[in-house]
């Protein structure tokens, strides 16, 4: 009897999202080749929060282990009055643990990052770094892309074909979606800084008139992680550029002394511009398909965006791994997928909403999250 060869995969973007596809396609059977633009797989200074959700399928991709050495499990969220310090919320993370049976995990993206490339490589994916998509031909048989390399052209065929590729994503304009990142006229300035004896072991939040700040243990809490979001009209097109610490300490000026101190510790900023998409009305065509942020880029007022891609990237594999034709099979994942990461985009962008009010609006905000415990904001 002859053997068929598996179908092979093509996956642009090296990103988590990128990875995790590339451990979840390996674990259905197919041959993975993924291209990167950048040099080097690494993760620049900040932490993510990353929810039972996306834990439990990264237990499956066999990278938990590692990760759970390396990351702090945080106990609530506790939501605070930046001005006041004084307690809004404290929502326990128990219920979510309890409810998919698997960790809530704060941790520095680049432990996450350096576990699912580990990953990726054990489970047989061939990644090209530096190597950068031009164009796709998808009106074939095989696919065809061109990626640009320091020594020139080259091309790779696959039987289909996944964006990885983050907000900006060439794979998403290739399927003329007609759906563009926008800039939510916010940035973020994330700092590490050492930890303190009294850094409590909890996701905080601390909410303020336009801006918030939230902060959390990372490093197996050898260090804190903190993120402050403030307004800006001025869009930062890269990833991420230096931060100017002096713009974050005006901000924050009439926050309470607990929390400026906070920022004081920083010794430098990294400064990222917040952009998202509108729910795409659709995710591919043929034997193409998108996942993570290129195919829903949210606010990261849920902490969801990395878990959204991950929860793609084991969803992708079971229905790859179902076996079959494998075009019905994407547009199966797709049809699984869209209306989940639909209503996450639009519940962080709620949340951008009810953490910036000013005025008469942010009290009755404020009385409402202390006698709901929290359950106004979007989870
Ligand atoms: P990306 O990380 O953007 O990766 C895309 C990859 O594709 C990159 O490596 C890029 O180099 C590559 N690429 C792009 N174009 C090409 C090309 N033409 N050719 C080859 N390669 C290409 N999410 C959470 O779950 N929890 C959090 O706590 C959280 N906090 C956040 C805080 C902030 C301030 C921000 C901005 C985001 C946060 N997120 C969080 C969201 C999370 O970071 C993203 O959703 C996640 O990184 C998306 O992963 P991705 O792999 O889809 O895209």
């Amino acid at each position: 009897m002859g053997q068929t060869s598996p179908a092979s995969a093509l996956i642009v973007g090296a990103g988590i999202g990128g990875l995790a596809c590339g451990i979840a396609l390996r674990r259905a059977g197919l041959a993975v080749r993924m291209v990167e633009q950048a040099d080097e797989l690494a993760e620049v200074g900040a932490g993510l929060q990353l929810t039972p959700n996306a834990t439990r399928h990264l237990r499956d991709f066999g990278v938990l282990d590692a990760l759970e050495t390396v990351a702090v499990k945080p106990r609530a969220l506790e939501v605070r009055d930046g001005q006041t310090f004084g307690l809004l919320a404290r929502c326990d993370y128990a219920p979510a643990v309890a409810k998919y049976g698997a960790p809530f995990l704060v941790l520095h993206r680049a432990d996450l990052q350096k576990a699912l490339a580990d990953g990726a490589k054990a489970a047989g994916c061939d990644i090209l770094l530096g190597a950068r998509l031009q164009s796709l031909d998808t009106h074939g048989d095989n696919l065809r892309a061109v990626a640009e390399q320091e020594a020139g052209l080259i091309a790779e065929t696959a039987d289909i074909v996944i964006g990885a590729d983050g907000v900006r994503s060439l794979v998403r304009e290739h399927l003329q979606v007609g759906v563009r990142p926008s800039f939510a006229r916010r940035v973020a300035y994330r700092a590490t800084i050492p930890v303190r004896a009294d850094t409590p072991p909890d996701v905080r939040l601390f909410l303020g008139p336009d801006a918030h700040l939230v902060t959390y243990p990372i490093r197996a809490g050898a260090a804190v992680n903190v993120v402050a979001i403030v307004r800006q009209d001025r869009p930062v097109n890269r990833w991420s550029e230096p931060g100017d610490a002096s713009t974050v300490h005006e901000a924050f000026s009439q926050w309470a002394p607990e929390v400026r101190s906070l920022l004081l510790d920083a010794s430098s900023f990294l400064c990222w511009g917040l952009y998202d998409v509108d729910p795409l009305p659709r995710w591919g065509a043929g034997r193409t398909t998108l996942l993570g942020d290129a195919a829903h880029a949210m606010l990261p007022f849920l902490a969801q965006g990395a878990a959204q891609a991950i929860e793609d990237a084991a969803t992708l594999g079971s229905v790859l791994g179902a076996g079959g034709p494998l075009e019905p099979a994407l547009r199966r994942y797709e049809a699984l997928r869209q209306a989940r990461a639909a209503r996450v985009q639009r519940g962080a962008r709620r949340n951008a909403v009810i953490y910036h009010l000013k005025g008469p609006a942010r009290f009755a905000r404020d009385l409402a999250l202390r006698a709901t415990g929290g359950s106004l904001l979007s989870r």
